[in-house]
């Protein structure tokens, strides 16, 4: 098959250079355009960004000229990794032009008719996108990624719904630094402390979950029922989001019931097939201390969601903890398999 010819918006950023790693010899698709904002337009990715992933700058993208965020490009699909008030501009005047936009700013995420996705979640979902299109006489379309925090826990949350049904949620995060982008968070917040704030993620891990475990109805979202109460904090981590999660169900189950749904959880067939598709979708550890930032968040290349000290909890009914890569499952990742499932459907060509 050919290749689809995608742009990564905001690619010399934390989440733009996932992007530009990840999709480095991805079999379905190719690299054609990268853009940025002022400061770097008109340079090479070489010299426009501070490459901050282990390892080298990927060759492809080191003599590619950073183009503006318009439409003009020459790509079927962009990825956006821009921040979300770029976005909120940005993403519609691309859409309307055409571009299928597969975006991880949270500028459009609660649109009822652009679809919140995780392919193993809720890939029905997508059947918003031909309703957006005819409701906003767009050539092209929005589809989003979840915020990172609510990704990972939204999985094991999927596959505990799926089993007993789930009734409400308390969950603490400990979010890694490289969820505020690069800079990101000065060294003297960061360094021998936690900052038991991060600015509008509480509602975005209260909500998001609730429109991805939702149903698709006409064009627009019935969210599920699951009530969620959340306390999100930034920890010294340079990758992964840990959430411990206590969460109480329609029918009671034990922990070692709710171990075993979540270890057996799989993906749609379809999904399973995508390029970017971990082999185990969540890993169900049986040690004391795991999962662990450093040591778990590289499970199945970023993508599989890592559960621990699934245990019995005294207020609900069990309680866990819960990792997930975030600037792979949790952005650039998530947002490629998305695009994958886009053109498994032949949404995308
Ligand atoms: P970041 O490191 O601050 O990068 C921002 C990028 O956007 C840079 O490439 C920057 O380009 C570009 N940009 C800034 N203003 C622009 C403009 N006016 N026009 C075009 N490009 C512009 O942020 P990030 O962490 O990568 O996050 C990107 C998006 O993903 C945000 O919406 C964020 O909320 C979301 N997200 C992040 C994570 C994560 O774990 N980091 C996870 C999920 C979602 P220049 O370098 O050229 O200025």
């Amino acid at each position: 098959m050919n290749k689809v010819k995608v742009a990564i918006l905001g690619a010399t950023g934390a989440v733009g250079q996932r992007f530009v790693l990840l999709l480095d010899g991805h079999p379905w698709f190719e690299v054609t355009a990268l853009t940025g904002s002022d400061r770097t337009i008109g340079q090479t990715y070489a010299e426009g960004c501070r490459w901050i992933l282990p390892g080298p700058m990927p060759e492809y993208a080191k003599a590619m000229t950073i183009g503006p965020t318009e439409p003009g490009f020459d790509a079927a699909l962009a990825f956006s990794a821009l921040p979300a008030d770029t976005a909120r501009e940005a993403e519609p005047a691309l859409a309307a032009a055409g571009y299928a936009v597969c975006s991880n700013a949270s500028a459009h995420r609660m649109w009822p008719d652009v679809p919140l996705l995780i392919p193993e979640v809720n890939p029905d979902h997508t059947a918003l996108v031909e309703k957006q299109k005819v409701r906003r006489g767009w050539k092209g379309f929005i589809v989003t990624n979840p915020n990172c925090t609510s990704t990972g826990m939204t999985i094991a949350f999927k596959a505990l719904q799926d089993a007993f049904g789930l009734r409400r949620a308390f969950v603490v995060s400990m979010q890694a630094l490289s969820g505020a982008g690069y800079p990101g968070v000065a060294s003297l917040d960061a360094i021998d402390n936690v900052v038991p704030n991060i600015n509008g993620e509480e509602s975005k891990v209260e909500t998001e979950p609730q429109k991805m475990l939702g149903r698709v109805v006409d064009s627009h979202v019935e969210p599920a029922p699951l009530k969620i109460s959340a306390h999100t904090n930034r920890v010294a981590v340079t990758d992964g989001h840990m959430v411990c999660a206590s969460v109480e169900f329609e029918r009671a189950a034990t922990p070692a019931e709710a171990a075993q749904a979540m270890a057996e959880f799989q993906a749609p067939a379809l999904v399973q097939t995508l390029p970017s598709a971990p082999h185990c979708v969540i890993e169900v550890r049986s040690e004391a201390d795991r999962p662990q930032p450093r040591k778990d968040r590289d499970a199945g290349n970023g993508m599989t969601t890592v559960v621990g000290r699934v245990r019995e909890d005294p207020l609900f009914h069990v309680k866990f903890v819960c990792l997930s890569h975030n600037t792979i499952r949790g952005a650039a990742g998530g947002a490629i398999l998305n695009a994958e499932l886009l053109v498994a459907q032949r949404m995308v060509r």
